[in-house]
């Protein structure tokens, strides 16, 4: 039987003009982006922090403090692809992603796929492995108020057969 780890990542990102909308690698269309040290994409930070929840290898802010100038507008991509190195070095491989964005604005619906397709293609795994969701806070609190995107992702793991 292989072994099976669960993962699971939340990230939030408050929503300011004159930044670029990064949301799970791909650049959206928007007056707005998210705001952070690194190219502060919500998506991609909560699934690395469910890569890393699963094999219990710490959380992003370890791995990349937002103290540190490396990190400074960096692509999360990159950040991403070196978490998965990390977790398959140690012989785990990803069954499937989950994730939930939670956003007013932008409207992500005509971009869900491309997303998924830009997920997989980071962590070199077949798209049917990556659901991304998307919908909104119903007009309620910060993410209701288009301030920020928030997102919540689980990631399941095996390793061994
Ligand atoms: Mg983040």
């Amino acid at each position: 039987m292989p072994d099976f780890r669960i993962g699971q990542g939340f990230d939030i990102h408050r929503l300011i003009a004159g930044r670029p909308c990064v949301i799970g690698g791909v650049t959206i269309p928007s007056d707005v982006g998210c705001d952070g040290h690194s190219d502060a994409d919500p998506l991609l930070h909560a699934i690395i922090d469910a890569l890393l929840g699963a094999c219990a290898l710490g959380d992003i802010g370890e791995h990349f403090p937002d103290t540190d100038p490396r990190w400074k507008d960096a692509d999360s991509g990159k950040l991403l692809t070196h978490v998965a190195g990390l977790v398959y070095d140690r012989g785990w491989r990803v069954v499937n992603i989950d994730a939930t964005v939670i956003a007013e604005r932008p409207k992500l619906a005509a971009h869900k796929r491309n997303i998924a397709v830009r997920i997989a293609e980071l962590l070199k795994i077949d798209p049917s492995k990556v659901s991304v969701k998307a919908k909104t806070h119903e007009k309620l609190d910060a993410v209701g108020r288009s301030e920020a995107v928030a997102v919540h992702c689980v990631v399941l793991m095996s390793r061994g057969e």
